[in-house]
């Protein structure tokens, strides 16, 4: 029956579809459609013997994933570069970037951009392999990450994301059963890295730096229609949309104050203009409270340090908007003056947010003139004290917890005056306060001991416990105490360069 045969072939060719679609993946493309000088074709270089040390399913699900059929040896194969997921069109991104100041050309350098899921929900994101091999942009690097910071990467990440913070995500991590060579021999990993896109200040650089201002234009409208598609009919589109990603990065940044996060290497390129917190190397929670605070141990100026963050987040939109400017006007004068406009709003926009949310951590619903001095000297106290930051916070709805230094005292009975003057009950006051209060985070020592554990002795426990804590940070009905501030026996966290 000759009609048996194409339909044979059909069932066949159909049957060959579904098993190479196993996993849900739903990959499109549209990066690529910009111009060529803003990314590379590239393959991962299959590594040696790749294993899945963590995989995060609930993340997989949210993503449409078949968390189950990836879960396993086959899913290690993909999220270390080996095989290619059904419908990847694997690309590298150009971007450039000031580190520490200075104006450098880059790229993803360790990083492949496999495309971007389409959700179940219909939202778009990349799904990247951080640590696949060489690329275009590797310069002298090797391509390649080490296991300890790309499980930095997943815990910190998913930790960020628990406290609902906007963040790139962590899907899995594999070892590659390879060295990579550091200042020591480490053990090789691949991090698949999910993120709203990873289109950073960098990137505008990069097509301002070429004067190619088609490219520039073309980068522009992708991003406004990604991120920013309520702009869609604004009469200065390019404006608008520096204005709104000005917008979110105060309120990012804002929100990594109000607990504590330091980010450790706000170079431009590692600044999303999504307003998602992107690229985790030298981060980390403080515990004690001081601005000073850094952890990258080749910031010696402190340039990165807590206190200066607000600040540094200006200073790289400064960069965006240098990029940007044959965009805003073709008068020179006054394109500059539009971005400068633009751009001074930002310290208000920061302030803002930082004070909203401050007066949430103190339990405080409407504003009051005085508010701004009352958080001042709670961190001036703090500050003083070597108090810790976020269980000091997490204290004040436990009066029986709270400090009994006469100085901290004089403060509280300023504080209580204040709620005083508010009609809320003492449980709408609480119940602020602990939902913007975390009572865990991601301490260092905590990280530490997790990451040495899983890369020392295989032992991942102390990592998925660590990760239980954090995907609820602010559930306190649980025994927390594993999680405390570190004692004096603790050893303090600084990264060498090598992430
Ligand atoms: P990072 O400090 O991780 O944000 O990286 C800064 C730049 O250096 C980016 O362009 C990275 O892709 C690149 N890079 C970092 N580590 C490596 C590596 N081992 N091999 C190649 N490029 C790297
Ligand atoms: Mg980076």
């Amino acid at each position: 029956m000759p009609h048996d045969v194409p339909l044979q072939e059909t069932r066949g060719a159909a049957a060959v579809r579904d098993d190479r679609r196993a996993g849900g993946w739903r990959l499109e493309h549209s990066y690529t459609t910009l111009p060529p000088l803003l990314f590379s074709r590239v393959t991962p270089t299959p590594v040696r013997a790749p294993h899945l040390v963590i995989f995060n399913t609930a993340l997989a699900q949210a993503l449409g994933l078949d968390a189950v059929a990836l879960n396993s040896s086959d899913g290690a194969s993909v999220f270390a570069g080996n095989s290619l997921p059904y419908g990847a069109d694997p690309i590298a991104q150009a971007y450039a970037g000031h580190q520490f100041g200075g104006f450098t050309t880059l790229g993803d350098g360790r990083a492949i951009l496999l495309g971007e899921q389409i959700t179940p929900e219909g939202r778009r994101v990349d799904v990247q392999l951080k640590g696949p091999g060489l690329t275009p942009y590797s310069r002298r690097g090797d391509g390649r990450a080490a296991l300890g910071p790309m499980l930095r990467e997943f815990i910190i990440s998913e930790a960020m994301h628990g406290l609902g913070i906007p963040t790139s995500r962590s899907l899995a991590v594999v070892a590659t059963g390879e060295p990579v060579y550091r200042e020591r021999t480490l053990a090789g990993a691949v991090l698949t890295r999910v993120a709203a896109s990873h289109i950073r200040v960098g990137t505008f650089e990069w097509a301002g730096a070429h004067r190619d201002t088609a490219a520039l234009t073309a980068l522009a409208d992708y991003t406004r229609q990604r991120h920013y598609p309520e702009l869609a009919d604004h009469p200065e589109p390019h404006l608008a949309l520096f204005d709104a990603i000005v917008e979110r990065q105060a309120q990012l940044i804002a929100r990594w104050q109000l607990v504590g996060f330091i980010h450790g290497v706000m170079n431009t390129d590692n600044m999303a203009v999504s307003g998602e917190t992107l690229d985790y190397g030298p981060c980390a929670f403080m515990d004690r409270y001081d601005p000073l605070t850094v952890f990258s141990s080749i910031d010696q100026q402190g340039r990165y340090s807590y206190g200066n963050q607000p600040a540094i987040g200006q200073w790289n939109l400064a960069r965006l908007a240098e990029a940007m400017l044959p965009l805003f006007d073709a008068v020179q004068e006054r394109a500059i003056e539009l971005a400068t406009a633009s751009l001074d709003r930002y310290a208000e926009r920061f302030q803002q947010h930082w004070l909203d949310g401050m007066r949430a951590k103190l339990g405080l619903f409407a504003a009051e003139a005085d508010d701004a001095a009352l958080v001042d000297d709670l961190l001036a106290w703090m500050e003083r004290a070597g108090a810790d930051f976020t269980n000091t916070f997490r204290d004040l709805s436990s009066p029986e917890a709270r400090s009994s230094d006469e100085a901290f005292r004089t403060w509280e009975s300023r504080w209580l005056a204040r709620r005083q003057r508010q009609p809320q009950t003492e449980e709408d006051v609480r119940a602020r306060m602990d939902a913007h209060n975390p009572a865990v985070i991601a301490r260092n020592h905590k990280v530490e001991g997790a990451l040495a554990a899983a890369t020392e002795r295989g032992d991942l426990s102390p990592l998925e416990r660590l990760l239980s804590a954090l995907s609820r940070p602010f559930d306190r009905t649980r025994d927390l105490t594993e999680f405390a501030p570190p004692t004096a026996t603790d050893v303090p966290y600084r990264t060498f360069c090598g992430t």
